[in-house]
């Protein structure tokens, strides 16, 4: 193994340690929980030690940059799972149907249309979660609470399948009430899995029954460039004001 590989192993045996206790905490199985590798803004090279340590279940957040990265990978790779973790324009919706192995951002009507559409046209079905937008939070992707149990309904009868809910939690509280919220609303609706919890959170997550944790951080290091680069206007939409 290249010294690459090892710190790559060490990070992933580190964060599979901690699954393994939050699960057995609250009596569940660890195999249960899957770890999804959020390599966004992440080269190839620094993907690969990941790969090599045994990781296959990744994580992206846009359709242009994971058409750039993974074709080659996957083609080396064959097992490799693929996820879109972040919003997803309806325009984009046919290359994310052609490239991923489960879409977390299915969170309104007309990205519903769009994708039962690319998935009639590719003949085949990809399955999603419906991303809920837990805090209402006005700045924030996600499918209002009230207006999920329609979108389930829709979901299901467009023949989607649809494996969960997802949530991304209003940064910088304390989030479990978010969890418990989520796990309960995805109770109600018979639904099996989970997709929560990030780098500081997914220890509280699984213990609330996440079944999909989505980390980047904790497994590449720090992101070589912003996710989502500030735009021009950018200072004008800080919303995230103190006190909440
Ligand atoms: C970036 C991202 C993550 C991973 O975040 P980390 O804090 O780096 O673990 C998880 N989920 C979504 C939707 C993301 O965009």
């Amino acid at each position: 193994m290249t010294t690459d590989t090892e710190e790559a192993a060490r990070r992933l045996a580190t964060i599979e340690d901690a699954i393994s206790r939050a699960a057995h905490l609250t009596d569940r199985d660890a195999d249960a929980v899957t770890l999804i590798a959020v390599s966004k803004t992440q080269e190839a090279d620094a993907i690969r030690p990941l790969i090599a340590a045994g990781q296959r279940v990744f994580g992206e957040n846009r359709v242009q940059e994971s058409q750039d990265k993974w074709p080659a990978l996957r083609d080396e790779y064959p097992d490799i799972a693929l996820h879109l973790v972040g919003q997803l324009q309806s325009n984009k919706a046919a290359e994310a149907v052609a490239l991923f192995d489960a879409i977390h951002g299915l969170d309104r009507p007309s990205l519903l249309t769009a994708l039962v559409k690319a998935m009639d046209t590719a003949g085949k079905r990809i399955p999603c979660y419906i991303q809920v937008n837990i805090g209402a939070e006005a700045q924030k992707g996600g499918c209002a609470i009230a207006d999920v149990p329609a979108l389930i309904a829709a979901t299901r009868a467009a023949d989607i399948p649809l494996l969960g809910l997802m949530c991304v939690p209003p940064a910088d509280v304390e989030p479990t009430p978010y969890f418990a919220l989520l796990a309960k609303m995805a109770r109600e609706e018979g639904l099996d899995r989970l997709s929560m919890g990030m780098s500081s959170d997914y220890e509280t997550a699984i213990m609330l029954g996440a079944t999909d944790v989505r980390i980047g951080t904790a497994l590449f290091g720090e992101r070589p460039t912003p996710a989502r680069p500030v735009p021009a206007s950018g200072r004008g939409m800080i919303r995230n004001t103190p006190g909440r």
